[in-house]
């Protein structure tokens, strides 16, 4: 069996013992959901990325979904973002009843562009909804900058980017402090640390953390921990329109055991991505992905961009018929039938827009990314022998 081919992920969550213990605690417990875990899951977050609050919520959908209601997104409004994202970023955008506004990203960060926000900004703009893609900070001081000089409030979809660090005024600061208004996180397992699915919304906020925990409550205006310890009987309302956003307290335990993990995760991807940049740094016309100065990623994703005589698809296949799987660049959003004939707008407003519907001259990066890029094999139980594999078979391949 010595011949077999040794089949390599794209990624593996790295989960054991600790979690299996901790989810069995609180099973056996009794208390499943918003109890003492998800309060111990929260302040062991918030201290994490140095937020002022964190609330756990179901996912990091419904996260986004929570802080753009926050910041008074209402239907007609517009929120700038990426088209070049996981697609919940801007169907949190449409759960509001507005429209997302594409803008293109760096062809080497793969991040928002941020000289192309101003140019989109209208007076239907209510927000602008930045991604920290694959782990990689974006440019938030430039962001922040045109945001601040348009009132214009800044939400952080860092589903990816727990643990990546950005230079701030001198000193390096946890992506989710938050550098803007809002932060959120996914612990879905493609993530860097998982709770089989979960999210989490840090805020320096407080009357928006507090209606955070109204919202994903069903709007409840007395809590199950406040009512469960009373000595006199107490009647909850319902003061609003809320939700079921809730996450269970046996997934936070089984969050609060990957936090402890985290640093050791990181440290490993990272060492990892630099392994990745030495080896395949001499292979002609393959652009690695750069990391600004003032970044550090955690490497959610390793994402390089092939040369221009490669056939994506087909350098793929050979690698996935070599054992390693690889995935395609980022998504893009408009070109997904979801999106083709509406819901989306690239800022022009002149009437009648020359792109086609799911190309758009504005949007040029974005798409080549998705047509150009692959993402390698990362994650933290990856042996160094199975990192030389995918190593070797991209230097034939390409
Ligand atoms: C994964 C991801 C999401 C969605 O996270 P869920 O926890 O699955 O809802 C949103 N935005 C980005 C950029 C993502 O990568």
């Amino acid at each position: 069996m010595s011949n077999q081919i040794q089949n390599i992920p794209i990624a593996k969550p790295w989960v054991g013992e600790a979690e299996a213990a901790a989810s069995s605690r609180v099973i056996l417990s009794g208390w499943l959901t918003q109890g003492p875990e998800i309060a111990a899951f929260e302040k062991d977050f918030a201290t994490y990325v140095g937020a002022k609050h964190a609330c756990a919520v179901s996912n990091c959908t419904t996260a986004l979904h929570l802080a753009l209601l926050a910041v008074g997104v209402q239907p007609g409004d517009e929120v700038i973002t990426v088209s070049h994202s996981y697609i919940a970023t801007a169907n949190s955008i449409r759960y509001c009843g507005a429209t997302p506004v594409f803008v293109d990203i760096e062809p080497q960060t793969y991040n928002i562009n941020p000289i192309l926000i101003e140019d989109v900004i209208s007076d239907r703009t209510r927000a602008i909804l930045v991604v920290h893609q694959i782990g990689m900070p974006c440019d938030l001081k430039a962001i922040l900058a045109i945001a601040r000089q348009h009132s214009l409030p800044v939400i952080e979809d860092a589903a990816c980017a727990i643990g990546s660090e950005i230079l701030w005024d001198g000193e390096w600061e946890k992506i989710g402090k938050p550098h803007g208004d809002i932060a959120c996180f996914s612990f879905h397992p493609r993530k860097v640390i998982t709770t089989g699915d979960g999210g989490m919304i840090t805020t320096n906020n407080p009357d928006w953390d507090k209606q955070f925990r109204l919202w994903r409550q069903h709007g409840m205006s007395v809590p199950d921990t406040v009512r469960h310890g009373a000595k006199q009987v107490i009647f909850e309302s319902y003061p609003m329109l809320g939700y079921n956003y809730r996450m269970t307290d046996v997934q936070a335990a089984i969050g609060r055991e990957q936090l402890k993990r985290l640093p050791e995760i990181v440290a490993q991807r990272r060492y990892l991505a630099e392994r990745y940049h030495q080896a395949l740094a001499d292979i002609p016309e393959l652009k690695l992905p750069t990391e600004p100065t003032w970044a550090r990623s955690n490497w959610q994703s390793y994402c390089v961009r092939l040369p221009a005589r490669c056939d994506q698809r087909q350098v793929m296949q050979t690698m996935l018929d070599a054992g390693i799987s690889t995935r395609r660049g980022i998504m893009c959003i408009h070109r997904e039938p979801a999106y083709q004939q509406e819901g989306w707008s690239c800022g022009i407003t002149e009437k009648p827009c020359q792109c086609k519907p799911s190309q758009c001259d504005r949007l040029i990066e974005s798409e080549y990314a998705q047509d150009q890029a692959i993402l390698l094999p990362l994650f933290y139980p990856m042996t160094e022998a199975q990192q030389d594999q995918v190593i070797r078979c991209l230097a034939v391949v390409v």
